[in-house]
């Protein structure tokens, strides 16, 4: 039986936000059955703190998947942390976070794995709930595209392309299984140009990136001196994103995500879509 999960008891882990380069500490607790995962800014006064991981609550998508709720607050920056809750199967837990952006960390999802384990996962009584996908919705936006269809599992089958040799055209298909999500995908690192810096600056963003949280290209060359973990890293943590993003069903998906080019934006409008057409899915 496929049990709801939380984690056994509390931990934490401190850094600064990769956007706002403010530090933040965040400090993880076991929630109750058919909580999902719900972030707390525990720095705004009373319960308004509280941000449902849920499609519906995004409200910007660029440079990263940010939520805010009824009252105005908001949380930025969660996909990185909400990949690694669906990597490790965690349904409901509760994300409490002193400041208004997630720690970027090393820029992937493994210190979330690690932080997730060292709390302890715990079966709960009731079973998950699962987003079956039962035909297929589809958005598109040039050559970009991400689609949701039918399919026994959940498998995510995504390519990348950019037009430096650094990168150039990358794929990959991953069926989510017990492990695989922390193998294979958690440790992919977020990335960015240097040429695109000067202007991440201006906008106010990337005040907390470093070559520390971020794979650095310039030009054809990745410049951070460890360079790759792997050469097709890059497409490993868009997939890292992508499942981060899909996590805001409220739950686990069934089904075959394909996407060219995927990002934010196109993830979050594919899952509103889905919501938006009663006969695409069943809640099982
Ligand atoms: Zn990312």
């Amino acid at each position: 039986m496929n049990l709801q999960t939380t984690i056994a008891g509390p931990a934490s882990v401190s850094g600064v936000g990769v956007h706002s380069g403010k530090p933040a500490r965040l400090t993880i607790r076991p929630a109750g059955e058919g909580t999902g995962v719900v972030f707390v800014r525990a720095d705004v006064a009373d319960r308004d703190g509280d941000i449902p991981a849920l499609a519906t609550r995004v409200t910007t998508t660029e440079l990263g998947t940010n939520m805010t709720n009824d009252a105005g607050v908001s949380v930025a920056t969660v996909e990185h942390f909400l990949a690694a809750c669906a990597g490790l199967g965690v349904d409901n837990v509760r994300a409490e976070l002193d400041g208004p952006e997630l720690p970027i960390l090393d820029g992937s999802s493994k210190p979330f794995v690690a932080l997730l384990e060292r709390a302890g996962l715990k079966h709960q009584a009731k079973p998950r709930r699962v987003l079956r996908i039962l035909k297929t919705v589809e958005i598109r936006q040039g050559v970009k595209f991400a689609r949701l269809s039918p399919g026994e599992d959940f498998t995510m089958r995504i390519a990348i392309d950019f037009p430096t040799r650094a990168i150039g055209r990358q794929a990959i298909s991953f069926t989510m299984l017990p492990g695989a999500f922390a193998r294979e995908i958690a440790w992919a690192r977020t990335f960015g140009f240097a040429h695109q810096a000067e202007q991440l600056y201006a906008m106010g963003k990337g005040l907390g990136a470093s070559m520390d949280n971020t794979v650095v290209i310039e030009n054809d060359a990745v410049i951070n001196p460890g360079g790759l973990q792997a050469h097709d890293e890059f497409v490993r943590h868009k997939l890292l994103d992508v499942i981060g993003d899909l996590f805001l069903a409220g739950g686990p998906i069934e089904g075959l995500y394909e996407a060219e080019q995927p990002g934010h934006a196109l993830n979050n409008q594919l899952l509103r879509a889905v919501f938006a057409d009663t006969s695409s899915f069943a809640w099982t």
